[in-house]
């Protein structure tokens, strides 16, 4: 009995869900990663510099591949269309089963059911198990026996499912590591003549120098540091210049680190006290991220529209005033020192803090009165740790359409925003160097500032730097009235 182990999102090789699964009962367990051109044709196509993901995958694939080969196995990899490279690749190795581990999102959930029936047409089958995620799907129902809409009844059903265990670290069965049960050697290593990690010749994009480093070496290192920070995330995550919050998206994104792991070091930190009035905050965050993969299994229509219907009725700009708009919001050109810094943030590094993710995608919706799924798709294209459910839940929750939302009539000022989360202009001067010489006081709205200032720090608002592309003010009444459609048909 032979079978075959499909990575996708989960590029470990320990605690792993179908990897263990597969070792415990098969005698032979081939592993293998598919460079799915159904995701990387599209990107090409745009001509983005997807670069930066498609080389965190590949740098984790080769430490991946690495430890395989040291437990005597190796990965088999492959640069195709997942749908039929999966089925083929079984019938080749004679593998009767395939494992994954569940993927929420629509369009995988479409590739995986494909994948399956190939699979039983041809006398095998494929196997699912949870693994990214601590609940999933109806794990958590409300009393009235429906999936929940709004986070805090969520969280808290969540803490009591954990808290529920007496010792949850050590004994509650989501949190339970996967330990590699049997011996390693049913892992079969990559046959003869496959094309290797070698042959899938990507460019290299400059992860060292933006501070990445992929795999599970990687994102071991990071949690590592952040931890002996954890008790001030609570305060710190709130100030993009500070190095607050774990950066460990991308690695949830990719499954370079186990979820499981991280939530017993955040339990294990507020048990011990070493978690200070940080680590509860911060549990939270990977509570929302469970919440939107259950929101998307459960609603999969919010891929392409609101998750509230009366939403899509709102009329948002289009034309020509509005593809420039947009364009200003994407190069870092609105005028808006905070937006733009942080929109150049994510332009060179593909990372932007969670307060920036929220101030720009207000900035869009509130200020631009642009549709949330323009940006929504930019960000999907940039973000190194995009994933579907958590980018639409904060498009969705900017938007005021999603569960759990702003509400639309509160907006956020994309000034006093600056004023607080960045005091003293840091982040900005940063990623906006020309403003460097503006005071605290005049950098976070230069229109603001008389001449003579702009004049001393060398800004000529129009030419080094832009005009504001709107008014706040002006824009936000226009917002109020673009809403009142919700209320008129609701
Ligand atoms: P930390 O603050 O250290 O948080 C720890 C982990 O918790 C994160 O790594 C992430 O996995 C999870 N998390 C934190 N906040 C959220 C949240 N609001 N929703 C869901 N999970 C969360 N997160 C993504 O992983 N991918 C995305 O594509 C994404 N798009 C976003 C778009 C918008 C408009 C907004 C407002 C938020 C988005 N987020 C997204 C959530 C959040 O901004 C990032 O997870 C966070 O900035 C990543 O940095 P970190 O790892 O240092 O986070």
């Amino acid at each position: 009995d032979t079978t075959l182990v499909w990575f996708r999102r989960d590029l470990r090789s320990y605690d792993h869900a179908a990897l263990y699964e597969a070792l415990t009962r098969a005698r032979r367990v081939h592993c293998a990663f598919i460079f799915d051109r159904e995701i990387l044709d599209p990107l090409q196509e745009r001509g983005l510099v997807a670069d930066r993901r498609v080389h965190f995958i590949h740098r984790s694939l080769v430490e991946l591949d690495a430890e395989l080969r040291r437990r005597g196995g190796g990965l088999i990899v492959r640069y195709g269309y997942a749908r039929t490279e999966i089925p083929a690749l079984a019938a080749e190795l004679g593998a009767d089963t395939v494992f994954v581990n569940h993927d929420y999102e629509p369009a995988a959930t479409s590739r995986d059911a494909d994948v399956a029936a190939a699979l039983a047409a041809d006398g095998r089958q494929l196997l699912s198990f949870k693994d990214g995620v601590i609940f999933e799907k109806s794990e958590l129902l409300t009393g009235a026996g429906k999936p929940y809409s709004v986070f805090t009844p969520y969280k808290n059903a969540w803490m009591r499912a954990i808290l529920a265990v007496a010792d949850p670290v050590n004994a509650h069965p989501s949190l339970q590591a996967y330990l590699s049960p049997v011996d390693d050697a049913r892992l079969a290593p990559a046959p003869q003549g496959m094309p290797s990690l070698e042959d899938m010749g990507f460019v290299p994009a400059p992860l060292t120098e933006l501070g990445i480093e992929p795999g599970m070496s990687g994102a071991q290192a990071l949690l590592e540091g952040f931890l002996d920070r954890i008790a001030d995330y609570d305060v710190a995550r709130n100030f993009p210049s500070r190095p607050g919050t774990s950066h460990m998206s991308v690695h949830l994104r990719f499954g370079t680190v186990s979820v499981r792991a991280l939530v017993r070091r955040a339990l294990e930190a507020m048990h011990n006290g070493t978690g200070g009035s940080g680590a509860a905050v911060w549990l939270s965050e990977l509570i929302w991220r469970d919440f939107y993969f259950m929101i998307l299994h459960h609603h999969p229509h919010v891929a392409e529209r609101a998750f509230k219907p009366e939403y899509d009725r709102i009329a948002w700009e289009s034309g020509q005033q509005a593809e420039d708009r947009f364009d200003a919001w994407c190069r870092g050109a609105t005028g808006y020192p905070l937006v733009d810094a942080a929109m150049r943030q994510l332009n060179e590094t593909g990372f932007m803090h969670n307060r920036l993710r929220m101030v720009t995608a207000s900035f869009l919706i509130k200020d631009l009165g642009i549709d949330y799924r323009w940006g929504e798709r930019y960000f999907a294209e940039r973000l190194n740790d995009f994933d579907l459910a958590a980018n639409n839940g904060g498009w969705q929750w900017a938007a005021s359409s999603g569960c759990d939302a702003q509400p639309y009539f509160r907006i956020f000022n994309p000034v006093t925003q600056s004023e607080r989360f960045d005091p003293d202009g840091s982040f900005i001067r940063r990623w906006l160097p020309q403003l460097s010489r503006l005071s605290a006081r005049d950098i976070h709205a230069p229109w603001l500032a008389p001449q003579t200032r702009l004049r001393e720090a060398g800004i000529v608002l129009g030419a080094n730097y832009p005009e504001p592309v709107v008014m706040h003010d002006e824009a936000r009444e226009r917002t109020q009235q673009r809403y009142l459609v919700i209320r008129k048909t609701a």
